[in-house]
């Protein structure tokens, strides 16, 4: 009679096993680092996650599109992407260095010097935390050379992974695919991939063509602050909103894709080198 015990015994010992597996395989409840508590948040870091997205925005002027523009883009494309990379979500920044924006309504402005230590002390918690593979998704480009100097100085004191994207430019030959033309600050760009998101917040009826203006060219020519308009061309005659929603749906996902392929391609490429794993 020892037949029947050890089929118990086996049985036992599959079901503990699927257990096991079943908690190490479970997805977490949210990927939003806020949303979760610090037991689970606990239990997934480092040992089951180890990739942390975090949007980095601003509070500026868009053309006819949100004033948050800077931050609810990237904290779509985070919501988009977590799952398909395997991150959580850490809370968005929403505000940024603008100070050539400043003086139109409902503009926030961090100075440089405040917004510099700020932005390295939260990659800093992040890696503290143990996560390996920090994405700072980027919406503004008044915050890009702080954040590409705290990431240098956080990979490098932590040894952790840390990759910034600046989406528009990463997007540059989708946005030309898309529009068959370049884009703009609150221009054809960034006003499709906020009608795909809040199209309730985007504002046609308000725009005309000629709140753009083109940057400066060649670049340095001129420097105006405030800057005269909120919609600027990257290049003279291209990049205007086209309000289309269908093309602004297809620019969404487009973007998103590319992103996520660029953080699974760096990480892939991180593990291969084996620098800071
Ligand atoms: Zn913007």
């Amino acid at each position: 009679m020892t037949k029947a015990p050890r089929t118990v015994t086996a049985i036992l010992i599959a079901a503990a096993l699927a257990a096991g597996a079943a908690a190490q395989t479970k997805p977490p409840t949210t990927r939003e680092m806020a949303l979760l508590c610090w037991q689970e948040f606990g239990e997934l870091v480092p040992a089951r996650v180890r990739t942390v997205l975090v949007p980095f925005g601003s509070l500026e002027p868009h053309g006819v599109i949100p004033n948050g523009t800077d931050s609810l883009a990237p904290e779509a494309m985070a919501r988009d992407i977590a799952a398909r990379v395997d991150a959580l979500i850490a809370p968005t920044l929403n505000y940024g260095v603008t100070e050539a924006m400043k003086a139109y309504p409902g503009a926030v402005s961090i100075p440089a010097a405040a917004y510099a230590p700020f932005a390295e002390a939260v990659l800093d918690g992040l890696a503290a935390n143990g996560f390996k593979n920090i994405i700072v998704l980027n919406g503004h480009g008044g915050n890009t050379a702080a954040l590409n100097e705290a990431a240098t100085r956080v990979a490098n004191a932590r040894r952790v992974r840390v990759l910034v994207v600046n989406w528009w430019t990463l997007a540059d030959d989708i946005t030309k695919a898309v529009f068959k033309q370049n884009g703009g600050h609150a221009g054809n760009n960034e006003t499709a991939y906020m009608q795909a998101i809040v199209p309730e917040h985007i504002h046609p009826e308000r725009y005309k063509p000629e709140m753009a203006t083109p940057n400066p060219a060649p670049s340095g020519a001129y420097y105006a602050v405030p800057v005269q308009s909120t919609i600027l061309l990257y290049e003279k005659g291209q990049g205007y909103p086209t309000f289309d929603a269908a093309q602004a749906k297809e620019y969404f996902r487009k973007v998103n894709d590319r992103v996520a392929e660029l953080v699974l391609d760096t990480i892939k490429k991180w593990d291969l080198a084996g620098v800071y794993r």
